[in-house]
């Protein structure tokens, strides 16, 4: 098991994740898939740090 780079390993997460296009930039992210919910905050782009609804980009 390799373990080189701190934060997010993109992939690895699979099924806990959740991509996001940003409505801006079109730069895709993943989120936690909490942000899918009727009561979730504003997801924010980590390219522009544009807010929007997660449900805005579906
Ligand atoms: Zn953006």
């Amino acid at each position: 098991m390799q373990r080189t780079t701190p934060g997010i390993d993109i992939g690895k997460y699979g099924g806990n994740t959740v991509w996001l296009a940003c409505p801006g930039c079109r730069t895709w992210f993943p989120v936690s898939p909490r942000m899918l919910a009727p009561a979730a905050p504003p997801a924010c782009c980590p390219a522009c740090h544009r807010e929007f609804s997660a449900k805005e980009s579906s």
